[in-house]
């Protein structure tokens, strides 16, 4: 048998409109990280997740990274966030000068504990040490138990900015997630829901710090012919030929989430009975991107482990990852302050994520679906 084609986690899947939006932009001689492509991915962005005004990036860690300093985070601050994430969640955070506070996952939702949240401000508060900001994480798209957490903010007054670079198209309480907060991030990495290649996007309840997030993602240049400069500012803006190509993904965004929300439910038809297998809860209708499917293995139940799993189906091509690995297990960040409940090295050590792209045909899925049943037990 011939090796079949690569089958990945989550490839770019294009519409018809992104190639005739880019070559325009090509034609329009606006290559540069502004123009009316720039311009109109923002409102339009805006208007998709209910926001007056959005500002497009160069990706959703610069994004992060210029919502944390608008925020006001500075040297020496302390930030509570997910530790269950990609480092993109965390490296801008040390951008700043600050330390991460890592707080561990409520296995209701994988994402951060409310309950761990409200013990540490708790005693944060005797000890008259405040974090400055909280970043909760909508990992793989499942929108965090924001209630709780926009409540403590609001009660300790620590402002809340939702990293929901998974989360596009996911809602809390018919709100769109990274609207919840006061201030969010978005992705649009390669493999993301929708993609520009690379780019990001930040929205915020109050438009004076997305004023000065645009300036300092232009260098910090001050309104003057010379480019006068009072502060350290970034080359963080995105490029109009990449807007363009966000445009025609930004009109695609409802199909992909049904896609990928058909991908997910095929998966639990199929694989939710298996013995060990438990999928991501699901806290309830449109609470999650369906970025990716995941997973955990009892090895016990199930007789064979996550690994064992994912290297089988690396054995046909085919892509499936671990979950992310704990940033308080990450060498780079030992000795951070972490708020650990066990939950996410458990998740952690049974986790997988599976083939979940857009694109994928009911043929492609069912070859997932056949190696990891023909592993079940029984
Ligand atoms: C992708 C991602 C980021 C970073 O986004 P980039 O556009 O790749 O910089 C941040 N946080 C999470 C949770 C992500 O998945």
């Amino acid at each position: 048998m011939t090796a079949s084609r690569r089958l990945y986690l989550s490839p770019p899947h294009m519409g018809a409109d992104e190639r005739r939006l880019l070559l325009e932009a090509f034609d329009s001689n606006w290559i540069a990280p502004l123009g009316p492509h720039v311009d109109a991915f923002q409102e339009e962005f805006a208007s998709y997740v209910g926001v007056p005004r959005a500002v497009a990036l160069s990706s959703g860690t610069a994004a992060l990274h210029l919502a944390l300093l608008v925020s006001g985070v500075a040297a020496g601050d302390d930030v509570l966030v997910s530790t269950l994430t990609f480092a993109g969640s965390v490296n801008p955070i040390r951008y700043v000068g600050a330390n991460p506070v890592f707080v561990d996952s409520e296995s209701r939702t994988w994402n951060l504990d409310p309950q761990l949240l409200e013990d540490y401000l708790a005693k944060a508060a005797k000890r008259g040490r405040m974090p400055r900001a909280i970043v909760p994480v909508h990992l793989y798209g499942q929108v965090a138990e924001m209630a709780p957490i926009l409540g403590l903010g609001e009660r300790y007054g620590i402002p809340v900015i939702e990293d929901a670079a998974e989360a596009l198209g996911a809602t809390y309480g018919g709100r769109a997630a990274g609207t919840l907060g006061a201030m969010g991030i978005y992705s649009f990495n390669g493999n993301k829901v929708i993609t520009t290649s690379g780019g990001g996007m930040v929205v915020a309840e109050d438009g004076a710090l997305l004023d000065r997030v645009l300036k300092l993602a232009t260098q910090a240049r001050e309104p003057a012919a010379h480019y006068e400069h009072q502060e350290i500012g970034f080359n963080y803006r995105l490029s109009n030929l990449l807007a363009a190509v966000g445009r025609g993904q930004l009109g695609v965004l409802d199909d992909r989430l049904r896609a990928r929300a058909r991908v997910y439910e095929r998966y639990a038809t199929a694989l939710a009975g298996l013995p060990g297998v438990t999928f991501q809860p699901d806290t309830g209708p449109g609470s999650h991107s369906r970025w990716l499917t995941t997973a955990t293995v009892d090895p016990d139940r199930f007789g064979a482990t996550a690994t064992e799993v994912r290297l089988a189906l690396e054995a046909l091509n085919i892509e499936a990852r671990p979950l992310w690995k704990p940033m308080h297990m990450q060498p780079v960040y030992a000795g951070a302050t972490a708020v650990l409940s066990g939950v996410s090295e458990a998740l952690y050590a049974r986790g997988i994520c599976l083939p979940s792209g857009s694109a994928m045909s009911e043929a492609d899925q069912q070859r997932v679906i056949d190696v990891i049943a023909g592993m079940a037990r029984g």
